[in-house]
């Protein structure tokens, strides 16, 4: 996950920057092979055995949340022993595009993904929108509830992208 340092009214703060998942998403609309889709439950994913590196989606994400392995990555023993799977895309391979999944292999077992369970001050809440609740793994809020009372938002909404990642205020 990139994460950004931004000058709002306040002061600085940092903006961290997964993939969006966005429910409309460039990146998934121009993949000319495929090779990035969305699941069912909104996930956008990359099979990495078909992608071809083009990098049509790096140009087409309004969000710069790809990045492209031009060197061999480096590999651990256990990765190449790994079953690939575009929810766990180990080994990462040369010449393809990668991004954050939001720990899809994490939550299909029921945990939270890693930044979630690693932010120190639990900053990072993580929910299935269609039950309404979002968890840090301490505190379980009502997504709808918190959005309005803190004014949640979403970064470049003009573009009609819907990211599925949404942001409060920085609060001093
Ligand atoms: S943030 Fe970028 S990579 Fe992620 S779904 Fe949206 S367009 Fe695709
Ligand atoms: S780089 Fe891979 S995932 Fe991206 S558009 Fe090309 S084939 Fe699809």
């Amino acid at each position: 996950m990139k994460v950004y340092k931004v000058q709002g009214e306040g002061g600085e703060y940092f903006l961290p920057r997964p993939c969006m998942h966005c429910e409309n998403a460039p990146c998934a609309n121009v993949c000319p092979v495929g090779a990035t889709f969305q699941r069912s439950d909104g996930l956008v994913l990359i099979d990495h055995r078909r992608c071809i590196g083009c990098r049509y989606c790096m140009a087409a994400c309004p969000y710069n949340a790809r990045h492209f392995n031009w060197e061999e990555p480096p590999h651990t023993p256990e990765e190449l022993e790994h079953p690939y799977s575009p929810e766990e895309p180990w080994p990462h391979r040369r010449g393809t595009v990668e991004k954050c999944t939001f720990c899809a292999e994490e939550f299909s077992e029921g945990k939270l993904p890693a930044c979630v369970q690693a932010c120190p001050m639990k900053a990072i809440f993580f929910g299935d929108a269609s039950e309404d609740a979002v968890s840090n793994g301490v505190e379980t809020w009502k997504f709808s509830e918190v959005l309005k009372r803190e004014g949640g938002f979403r970064l470049k909404e003009e573009l009609g992208t819907r990211p599925r990642v949404w942001y409060l205020p920085a609060r001093r």
